[in-house]
């Protein structure tokens, strides 16, 4: 079959499509973004008509995907870690519903924060909902893994993420393609009630939710991700989670590690596996990226007798990407000699494109906040968190996607004023449309900026599911008409827009402003065609 070159998100998005895939759901997000950008692309999906249309956030994503789980179909939803806290509603229950055809969540974690407020972990989500957790070492297993994880989906009918991390999601290698497995027909769950969580059905289906914990053990004891590799010096034992693996093999190319390596990819736990290098090994040396997740499960809460070696007790470190030369210190091997960072490929400071519309937006709103001083402005996910650099220093906040609004309206009902919330058209179709509604129903004094470049633009240009919908949107949730504002951030406006959002100001109640312009870039592109 071919070979194809992919990163690790688009492998496990071919693996799917391979894997006899109906429909992929989810909402950008680095680093998961080209999981569901590859499907959306892919001719095959075209032909086949797999469904294939980004959803407004990642909770709509997880429950039409389970919807389509529920019709027998094969189902995937991609999501980057922070996502799934918006999907942790149905993604905890659905462990719960269980699965009809497959369905996999797709989550890309991304340790060391390169894009994102936090570093968590959701092998935690895996154990907390009692849901499996495949981790692919490797772009090829990221393939082949997918393949298993429908299976083990319709077969024990649960869901089952399928966990990538940064490094793995954003680098390639050779994939070679398997089998093409056909999509299934639709066929309604046999029991009609496995669906409905009514309380004494919930109950009966949580019951076998915990019975069901027993067999994804004994899977993970017998699966082929899980492997004891043998070692002549005991002294030591490597625990090696999914992309760890890969680091413990990349500092042993000369030759064999002398330690014996217990490969982790598939959760929960493989305890027989666990309980042999406990027994074998002096130490055990811990590699996992994220969080110290299995430590964790092996310290325990009081038992530290076990001698264990990793991110809890800085043999690695607690914080950050895990890398090869973290572990080969990790390991006591003499360290690799490093090169200068050319010039080039030194970090830079992010920064608002040049001609980006949000620098007028933030120009006129600074200027007509002048007279009140800092601290008044809330802001959200997106390219205007920018706007908190200078020159601007214009925002107060970024906490998560619609807490701009939700946050000035807490604020305002303090007693603030002026208590300004700055969010992006499609961070506002996300998570902005309920906290909008909280605004006008206690009646608060808040002014909502909803900046409109036409575009999903910091994760890479997607659609953003309220383009030609936002006017519509603000007035049906009980906006004012003559409250909602639309400004053509451009300097020649400079003047009249801030007289605007002055007024705005001014109104003792809910206001919309909405500052409509291209992002620059997808100007470019329209130029092109
Ligand atoms: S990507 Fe677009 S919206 Fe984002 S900073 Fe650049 S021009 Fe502005």
């Amino acid at each position: 079959m071919d070979k194809l070159l992919l990163l690790g998100d688009e492998a496990l998005a071919q693996g799917a499509l391979d894997a006899g895939l109906s429909g992929a759901y989810g909402y950008p997000g680095t680093p998961s973004t080209e999981i569901f950008e590859y499907v959306q692309h892919n001719k095959e999906a075209a032909q086949r008509g797999v469904h294939r249309t980004w959803s407004a956030n990642e909770k709509t994503a997880m429950e039409e995907a389970l919807g389509m789980s529920y019709t027998g179909k094969r189902a995937i939803v991609t999501m980057k870690h922070v996502g799934l806290n918006v999907a942790a509603d149905p993604f905890v229950n659905s462990g719960i519903t269980g699965t009809n055809g497959g369905l996999i969540v797709a989550v890309a974690d991304d340790p060391s924060m390169h894009s994102s407020q936090n570093e968590q972990d959701s092998r935690h989500y895996g154990r907390f909902a009692l849901i499996p957790v495949f981790e692919p070492s490797n772009q090829q297993e990221a393939y082949d893994m997918t393949f298993d994880a429908f299976e083990l989906s319709e077969h024990l009918k649960t869901p089952v993420i399928m966990r990538l991390v940064t490094r793995l999601s954003h680098s390639r290698a050779g994939i070679h393609r398997t089998k093409r497995v056909n999509e299934n027909k639709i066929k309604l769950p046999e029991n009609p009630n496995q669906f409905v969580l009514l309380p004494a059905f919930a109950r009966q289906n949580y019951k076998k939710l915990v019975e069901k914990n027993k067999l994804l053990e004994e899977e993970s004891e017998n699966s082929k991700y899980n492997v004891y590799h043998d070692g002549k010096d005991k002294s030591l034992g490597i625990i090696a989670c999914g992309l760890g693996y890969n680091y413990v093999k990349e500092n042993h190319v000369e030759a064999e590690c002398e330690f014996p390596i217990l490969k982790i990819c598939q959760y929960p736990l493989p305890r027989k596996l666990i309980v042999k290098m406990v027994e074998e090994c002096d130490e055990i040396l811990i590699v996992e990226d994220g969080m110290p997740v299995v430590e964790e499960w092996l310290r325990g809460y009081l038992d530290n007798s076990l001698n264990i070696k990793g991110r809890m007790d800085g043999t690695l470190p607690r914080v950050g990407e895990l890398d090869p030369a973290k572990l080969r210190t990790a390991l006591k091997l003499t360290p690799h000699p490093t090169k200068e960072i050319p010039e080039v490929v030194k970090g830079r400071p992010p920064e608002l494109c040049k001609g980006c519309p949000h620098r007028d937006t933030y120009l006129a709103l600074n200027e007509a906040m002048k007279e009140y001083g800092p601290g008044h402005v809330f802001a959200d996910i997106g390219c205007y968190t920018l706007g908190f650099l200078s020159p601007f220093n214009a925002i107060n906040s970024c906490v998560d996607m619609g807490a701009s609004i939700s946050m000035a309206v807490g604020a305002a009902d303090a007693g603030l004023f002026p208590s300004i919330a700055v969010i992006g058209d499609s961070t506002f179709g996300h998570s902005g449309m309920t906290p909008l509604l909280d605004a006008v129903n206690s009646k608060a004094n808040v002014v909502v900026f909803i900046l409109d470049n036409s575009i999903v633009a910091m994760t890479g240009m997607q659609a953003s599911a309220v383009t030609g919908k936002i006017e519509d949107i603000c007035l049906g949730l009980g906006v004012e008409k003559e409250h909602i504002r639309v400004i053509n951030p451009l300097k020649n406006h400079h003047d009249e827009n801030v007289a605007i959002i002055k007024e705005e100001i001014d109104y003792n109640g809910v206001s919309v402003v909405i500052p409509r312009r291209p992002c620059i870039h997808i100007v470019k592109k329209i130029r092109k065609k």
